[in-house]
């Protein structure tokens, strides 16, 4: 129904963004947290969960490049690939844009996300759900770690909420103990760490649970417009430190390989090794900064 009200994103109490509402698309309570869509002047189609913005057309592909194709390309062999989170496809999507990926299976645990998505925001994810690599399980994050075989993952890609409610589970000891033990040797593991300028100790104390599994702890920065604050942290947790220290002609070469050079909006093989230098107010949150 058209609208033309604002809409507040409610992250932060004292301080926040908002949206021009031309349309809201739907607003559902589900299982697990509020759900709702809407069409913006600015943005494109916005959804925001528990208040907070997650994604918008404009901008997805910021993230959604940076979330996938580093530690992919850092890797360099990644044939299978968890996705933890990422109810709107947009990773799924990025993930099966490699050409040697065999398998993706992604874990989402709130159903009415996807259908949402599926529905309101198709060109997030295009065919992605339709890939024969690709398994789609609606269930906990955390159950499936629990279940899953040792060495059965090349990589990792947690893309949740931030560690309240639903999501908090996905930053625990416990989680990234078996992310660990599912993770083959070269394997690592990546996640959204939250803006550090606004939520330090997200980054703080995720990187320190993160060092008492994996030998190499670190972050990278990307700059999403709509996570607002400044540079978005995205947690690094690798069993092998040389992953992040890959030069630029062999990510180009790689990605230029795996069929991602040229189809994309922010990804970039010198942004790709850039995005591992932090300013020092990011780095002294890290064990090793
Ligand atoms: N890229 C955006 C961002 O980081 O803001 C969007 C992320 S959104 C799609 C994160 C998803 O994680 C939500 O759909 C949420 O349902 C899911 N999620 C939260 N906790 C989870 C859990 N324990 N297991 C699996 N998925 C979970």
């Amino acid at each position: 129904m058209p609208t033309d009200s604002w809409v507040n994103e409610t992250l932060y109490a004292e301080w926040g963004q908002r949206f021009l509402v031309k349309r809201e698309l739907a607003r559902v309570q589900s299982d697990f947290q509020d759900i709702m869509l809407f069409e913006s002047y600015s943005h494109g189609r916005v959804m925001l969960l528990d208040g907070v913005v997650q994604i918008t057309e404009k901008d997805e592909f910021v993230y959604q490049e940076m979330l996938t194709h580093v530690p992919l390309l850092a890797h360099g062999d990644a044939k299978r690939v968890l996705i933890i989170g990422a109810g709107d496809g947009g990773v799924l999507k990025r993930v099966l844009q490699h050409r040697n990926v065999e398998k993706a299976v992604m874990v989402e645990i709130d159903g009415e996300v996807i259908r949402l998505c599926k529905e309101h925001m198709p060109d997030i994810a295009g065919d992605a759900w339709n890939d024969p690599r690709a398994e789609v399980i609606v269930g906990d994050g955390i159950d499936y770690v629990r279940k899953a075989e040792a060495g059965s993952f090349d990589v990792v890609i947690v893309d949740s909420t931030d560690p309240i409610g639903v999501g908090e589970v996905l930053f625990t000891d416990e989680f990234y103990a078996n992310a660990a033990r599912l993770l083959s040797g070269r394997g690592l593991i990546v996640n959204q760490c939250g803006v550090p300028a606004m939520q330090a100790e997200e980054l703080a104390e995720t990187s320190l649970r993160r060092g008492k599994v994996f030998p190499d702890i670190w972050a990278y920065v990307a700059a999403v417009p709509t996570y607002v604050g400044g540079f978005m942290t995205l947690g690094w947790a690798a069993k092998d430190a040389t992953l992040r220290q890959v030069d630029t002609a062999t990510i180009r070469a790689r990605a230029e390989a795996a069929g991602i050079l040229g189809a994309t909006g922010y990804w970039t093989p010198e942004i790709h090794t850039g995005a591992f230098n932090l300013p020092p107010y990011i780095s002294k949150h890290l064990p090793q900064g």
